[in-house]
């Protein structure tokens, strides 16, 4: 069966990923600008990255047919010194109109610090102004609801903004209901061992359901799994799942949130 990964750090992964990832039936995927597991020194150094992003990144994954898509924006973890966030968001109206790029992401918090959240704002108030579909990121255990109800207060500020066109992502069992609640979209990290396993992941869906709400991989530079998706249609067709619940949440629910922007499109098999 098919599958898109909406969220992926491709650009930390090999070659060899993208070709077992088109062998498990994947579509296409989309890859948030993220932390590079260093701080950058330079808004120069954004700026090559969002060339990547949008240029290179998307030849690579083309070779195996895959659709990359992505978003942009300067990550929670670089966002303390708002002096460099904000030189790197002036870079990023330039490349909104670029055919990849479907939105702000992935922003939110992740100390959940006074900078972090002027910075969210920002953000936010760029996608409002640009149209934009926004991904959050949510911080990690303990933080991780308190960040969670920080954000959405912060986005429901932003009167222009409609909770049906933000995705919050790296939900988990005590973050799911809350999200789902206030009518944005939720995403589930399918991580080896942090976050959801695809074993929690199909937990969630028998008990919240599939309305409004993805799985990905969230592949990066760290350790985790770019089959994490095509595992966790295995692990639900093991419990007895219909193709049709499958299908679902790993492949319609993802087509139509990020077919809201006009520029997503898969190649279909
Ligand atoms: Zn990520």
């Amino acid at each position: 069966m098919t599958y898109i990964d909406p969220h992926i750090h491709m650009v930390s992964r090999t070659t060899d990923d993208y070709q077992r990832m088109a062998q498990a039936g994947c579509l296409a995927i989309t890859e948030p600008a993220f932390w590079a597991g260093f701080d950058r020194s330079s808004p120069r150094g954004f700026y090559d990255y969002f060339r990547q992003l949008t240029e290179s990144e998307p030849s690579r994954a083309a070779q195996f047919g895959i659709r990359h898509f992505t978003w942009l924006c300067i990550n929670p973890k670089e966002a303390e010194d708002p002096g460099l966030a904000r030189e790197v968001m002036s870079l990023i109206p330039d490349f909104l109109d670029r055919p990849n790029v479907l939105g702000i992401g992935e922003i939110g918090l992740n100390k959940n610090s006074r900078n972090e959240l002027e910075i969210f704002e920002a953000h936010v108030e760029l996608a409002a102004q640009r149209n934009q579909l926004i991904l959050v990121h949510t911080p990690h255990l303990e933080d991780k609801r308190k960040g969670t109800r920080l954000i959405m207060d912060a986005i429901r500020r932003n009167s222009r903004i409609d909770p049906g066109r933000v995705l919050i992502d790296h939900v988990e069992e005590h973050t799911v209901q809350m999200v789902l609640d206030a009518g944005f979209w939720a995403g589930m990290t399918l991580y080896p061992d942090t976050k959801c396993t695809p074993q929690r992941a199909a937990d969630i869906f028998e008990m919240y359901g599939t309305e409004r709400i993805w799985i990905n991989s969230a592949g990066d530079w760290g350790i985790s799994d770019p089959l994490a998706v095509p595992k966790c249609q295995v692990e639900l067709r093991r419990r007895g799942h219909t193709e049709d619940l499958v299908r679902r949440v790993s492949l319609q629910n993802p087509q139509t949130f990020l077919s809201q922007s006009p520029k997503f499109k898969v190649n279909e098999r």
